[in-house]
């Protein structure tokens, strides 16, 4: 559960109606912001998912109403929320159990999650799965254009639901569609392991715009729609489009951020203040005592076997920290009907247990490993707590905890050690850099983090400080919006050179 921001008119909502007018949201998740449950005794119980688009869209729907469309396994629901003060519609789609198995599972992450992560061993494409993901993404298509005037925005989000795009249009919806792409988009050479990729491409460029975390992976689309479907591409001081079969898409690298003014809110609260104090008192953390934390759901892009061999090597390296230094890892836990995902879990355990056998003494368990989903309360607590936070995914198209880390030390303390090829390193320079393959330098990495000055560690903390605030989850609402009203307004004859 999340704490949802406050409820003050945000310059996205005033901008959706200037650039919009009289446009009415519609958004497409594979997750709901909201689910209902019947408790035992007949009781409803509404659940609030956490997760950064929900984080980042509910708060806008909640000011400018609309319609957010998801997908369960299960029945159907139409849901007012949020409960207490009901301001926007859920439509959660009921998909029977095998096809959402076969589309969110199979497909979705065994298939695409894999491979848009350049880890090509793990991913599996089967053809029935292919077709509950065709069949899914079909009946979100149809939830939509039931109800979508010309005049709505349908704003289409992620990998789950590449083909939404082609079938809204199939099903006669001419309005205007946005498409984020919240993981990488992978190398050509690597797509072309998809099976079905022209398919997929086909799909997304019925979008007037679409919006990547990175340059990287604009890139890497524009040349796979070039290359696979012959596609062509224009550019303008407003980005690249790519003109394929008499329509237009504008592509974008627009990173996407957290509410900081929200996590900076919750650190100032009492609540927060008492419950670091009270896990400081429980885990008997002293002032010569140092904490890295490291928060990440179980998913092997997050490098946490890798991070774990090297707070070990700091161990056996650095003696004098025998003690001193202990690692909180929370883990949680993410797509277990997965094997791969299991695995991990076990390996994880493994680790854990072997470095608290090797290096503990009584009285000092070196890392504490935590297998379940904090508020963002509770996380908050802990990071400003924690003296050094460590993120050190392999391959990770942004990494929403690293900017959450920086945003809860208003006071300028703290440290992070950070994943070179995590996306936020783009943003977030004055971290401590790691290389995440190499036990050795991730260990270096938390070693410069805890040696470094106090000044030191106050600079970079400063420096990341000022990142962060530069580039929120409001900027980045405004910059979609601008960006797909320039796409849009292309279309009545903007001249651009060709390339
Ligand atoms: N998160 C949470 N509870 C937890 C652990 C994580 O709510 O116990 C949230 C965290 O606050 C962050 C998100 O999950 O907003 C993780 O985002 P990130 O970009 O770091 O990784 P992702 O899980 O999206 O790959």
């Amino acid at each position: 559960m999340t704490t949802q921001a406050p409820q003050d008119a945000s310059p996205s909502r005033e901008l959706l109606s200037d650039l919009f007018p009289g446009a009415r949201l519609i958004v497409a998740t594979n997750r709901a912001p909201f689910r209902l449950k019947t408790g035992v005794g007949g009781q409803p119980i509404w659940e609030r998912p956490a997760g950064g688009v929900t984080a980042a869209l509910d708060p806008l729907l909640r000011q400018t109403g609309g319609l957010w469309v998801a997908a369960e396994p299960g029945n159907p629901q139409e849901l007012r929320v949020p409960p207490e003060d009901p301001s926007y519609d859920v439509a959660v789609l009921g998909i029977p159990k095998e096809v959402y198995r076969g589309y969110y599972t199979g497909y979705a992450n065994s298939g695409l999650w894999p491979l848009c992560h350049n880890l090509v061993e793990r991913a599996h494409f089967r053809s029935s799965d292919w077709v509950a993901y065709r069949q899914v993404n079909r009946q979100y298509a149809a939830r939509i254009a039931a109800e979508a005037r010309a005049t709505d925005l349908v704003w289409v989000h992620d990998y789950q639901l590449a083909l939404v795009p082609g079938y809204l249009r199939q099903f006669g919806y001419e309005g205007p569609i946005a498409v984020f792409w919240h993981i990488p988009w992978p190398p050509t050479v690597v797509l072309r392991l998809i099976p079905e990729r022209k398919l997929l491409l086909q799909g997304l460029l019925e979008a007037d715009w679409i919006g990547f975390q990175t340059q990287e992976s604009v890139d890497a689309f524009l040349a796979a729609a070039k290359r696979d479907l012959g596609a062509r591409s224009s550019r303008s001081s407003q980005g690249v489009t790519l003109h394929h079969q008499g329509h237009v898409t504008r592509l974008a690298s627009v990173p996407i951020s957290i509410d900081v003014q929200h996590v900076e809110d919750i650190a100032r609260t009492e609540y927060t203040e008492n419950l670091r104090q009270r896990l400081q008192r429980r885990w008997q953390i002293g002032p010569d005592q140092v904490l890295l934390l490291g928060v990440d759901r179980l998913d092997y892009t997050k490098g946490i076997p890798a991070r774990l061999d090297g707070f070990a090597r700091l161990l056996s390296r650095y003696p004098s920290l025998k003690g001193k230094v202990r690692f909180l890892q929370i883990a949680v836990p993410t797509r277990t009907e997965i094997q791969d995902y299991r695995r991990l879990a076990a390996a994880v355990r493994r680790r854990v247990a072997a470095i608290n056998r090797s290096f503990g003494e009584p009285g000092w368990r070196p890392v504490r490993l935590i297998e379940h989903n904090l508020r963002l309360e509770q996380l908050v607590a802990l990071y400003r707590l924690a003296d050094v936070a460590v993120v050190s995914s392999l391959y990770d198209v942004l990494n929403l905890v690293a900017k959450e880390y920086v945003a809860a030390r208003i006071e300028g303390g703290g440290s992070l050690c950070l994943s070179e090829t995590a996306g936020a390193y783009q943003e977030l320079r004055a971290a401590f850099p790691l290389s995440p393959l190499s036990s050795e330098r991730i260990a270096e990495s938390m070693a410069r983090a805890i040696f470094a000055s106090p000044a030191e560690r106050r600079e970079r903390m400063a420096a990341l400080r000022d990142a962060v605030r530069r580039n929120t989850v409001e900027t980045w609402l405004s910059r979609v919006l601008l960006g797909v009203r320039g796409s849009l307004d292309q279309l009545s004859g903007l001249k651009e050179t060709p390339v």
